[in-house]
């Protein structure tokens, strides 16, 4: 109750001026407090969720991007696919823009209040692996299941060894079983995600099922923004001299 504490004479003193009823005052503290904590819970989320860079749906141009559906993106950002435990695949070439759009869904995921974290497929697989060496692959599965929504970035840029396609298939299958949402980046399309999971497309086209079962699939054509700003870039520089 620090907010209210520190808002109280001057709550009274405005109080007392503006004649407010008692329910009015008390709603007034009330809204106060609530509003920090909410602010503190995102902070924390945020930090958390160990976000490379901090990027918003509202610094996306859709424009420069049209193969990407305006309201789909819309529906996602109410956050109702995390109640429905619905997961998000974005697909694409690099430079699209499917980690903007995954950080971006995890940056309202921590404004909406709750737990989000950010790792790449790569790095999963590490940080499991050395799980397994040190006898606690059970407890760290466990740990990927306490946020509301788990981003894995990156799937198919570095293909996996057996091992590894292992434990990248029971962090889906943990999640899926209680319904948790994935949101998940790739610049493979699904015919090639046997590949990923070290060739074995049993495996492969089991983690599929798991994830498409509930999701939206966002694919991402066309070429990198970043290639584009270049090349805008350098006609604007041609173009001047
Ligand atoms: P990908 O993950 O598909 O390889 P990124 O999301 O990393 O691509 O995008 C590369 C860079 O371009 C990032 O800095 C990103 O913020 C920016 N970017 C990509 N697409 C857009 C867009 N439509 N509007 C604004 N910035 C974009
Ligand atoms: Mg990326």
């Amino acid at each position: 109750m620090t907010t209210s504490c520190h808002l109280l004479d001057s709550a009274a003193q405005r109080a007392a001026a503006e004649s407010w009823s008692y329910t009015h005052f008390l709603g007034y503290l009330l809204e106060a407090e609530l509003a920090q904590r909410h602010r503190k819970r995102v902070e924390l989320n945020l930090q958390f969720a160990k976000f490379p860079v901090i990027k918003r749906f509202e610094d996306f141009q859709f424009d420069q991007q049209p193969s990407v559906d305006r309201r789909l993106i819309d529906e996602l950002a109410t956050g109702r696919f995390l109640s429905e435990g619905r997961s998000v695949v974005l697909l694409g070439p690099p430079g699209v823009g499917k980690t903007h759009l995954a950080t971006a869904l995890g940056v309202r995921t921590a404004e909406l209040g709750h737990r989000v974290y950010f790792t790449t497929a790569i790095e999963l697989a590490h940080k499991l692996t050395k799980a397994v060496d040190a006898n606690r692959l059970h407890r760290d599965l466990n740990t990927l299941t306490q946020p509301k929504l788990l981003i894995i970035d990156e799937v198919g840029y570095l293909s996996f060894d057996p091992v590894q396609g292992s434990l990248l298939f029971q962090v889906i299958c943990k999640r899926y079983q209680r319904q948790q949402p994935i949101c998940l980046t790739s610049n493979k399309a699904f015919s090639d995600w046997g590949k990923v999971f070290a060739d074995d497309p049993v495996m492969a086209s089991a983690a599929l099922d798991r994830l498409l079962h509930r999701s939206t699939v966002i694919n991402i054509t066309g070429e990198s923004y970043r290639l584009r700003e270049k090349k805008r870039a350098n006609k604007s520089k041609n173009a001047d001299h």
